[in-house]
């Protein structure tokens, strides 16, 4: 199955819709242990200065666009996606085909009991769903962790404990927790959970998602400054060529 991206800083982009993203992830997953990553544009920018994050971004199967920072970077390089693809958005979607082929999901990340939560609520909202394993994301001892995941049987993980820490522990253990199907989702559990709540939807079309979440939680702020970062090395880019600086964000 063949698919568009478009290259974002040195990463190949899904340009697609979502039904496409579900369709590759588990099309490829049959053939080999597939990851998956979300980056948005703070991810993008920290990408650029960290070595493990980079690697683990480069060596997933396939990279969402998850947020408008990385869609207008795009767009000032001349190279748009189709859409953005939300990190939560692609997870719901995986559980939705999950439920509906048999194929049974581990949930790891946030704090104790959110990914029991999560997992209730989408067995509610997805029946038939059969939940393998959950986890908190607070452990000391990753093998450990990725050898509990190994024990469930999961086909599917869905991987919630922020960046870089998912990214990096979903590549280094993509064979040892024998599952077929990995994302990293971010603080997806916590809205699955019911416990963070997604912006209304006029604002998602608006693509003012990050304004909201900044309203939420102001402590953001700093992150977020990423952004403007990331767009303005975009224009650079766009207006002067690479110069002596690598393409990576
Ligand atoms: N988290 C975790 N283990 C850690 C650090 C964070 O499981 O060691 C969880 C945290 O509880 C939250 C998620 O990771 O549920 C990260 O959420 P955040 O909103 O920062 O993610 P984003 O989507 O912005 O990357």
């Amino acid at each position: 199955m063949e698919i568009k991206t478009s290259e974002i800083f040195g990463i190949p982009f899904l340009s697609a819709d979502m039904r496409t993203a579900v369709d590759y992830a588990f099309r490829k997953a049959e053939e080999k242990p597939v990851t998956v990553v979300t980056p948005n544009a703070e991810i993008l920018y920290q990408a650029g200065r960290d070595a493990a994050l980079r690697e683990a971004v480069d060596r997933a199967d396939l990279a969402l666009p998850d947020g408008v920072g990385v869609v207008m970077a795009g767009k000032i390089l001349g190279r748009p996606v189709e859409r953005k693809l939300a990190g939560v958005e692609f997870g719901d979607a995986v559980i939705g085909r999950a439920a509906e082929t048999g194929k049974s999901v581990y949930f790891l990340g946030a704090k104790p009991g959110v990914a029991e939560k999560a997992a209730a609520n989408l067995r509610e909202k997805h029946p038939g769903l059969i939940v393998a394993g959950c986890a908190d994301g607070y452990f000391g001892d990753d093998a450990a962790a990725a050898s509990r995941v190994r024990e469930s049987g999961a086909w599917i993980l869905l991987i919630c404990l922020g960046s870089p820490k998912q990214e990096i522990f979903m590549e280094r253990f993509r064979n040892e927790t024998g599952c077929r199907l990995a994302a990293a989702l971010g603080g997806s559990l916590d809205v699955y959970a019911g416990n963070a709540k997604r912006a209304p939807r006029w604002m998602i079309r608006l693509g003012l998602e990050w304004l909201y979440r900044l309203v939420r939680e102001p402590k953001r702020f700093g992150r977020m400054m990423k952004i403007p970062r990331v767009l303005f090395r975009a224009l650079g880019i766009r207006l002067f060529g690479e110069g002596k600086k690598k393409d990576r964000g």
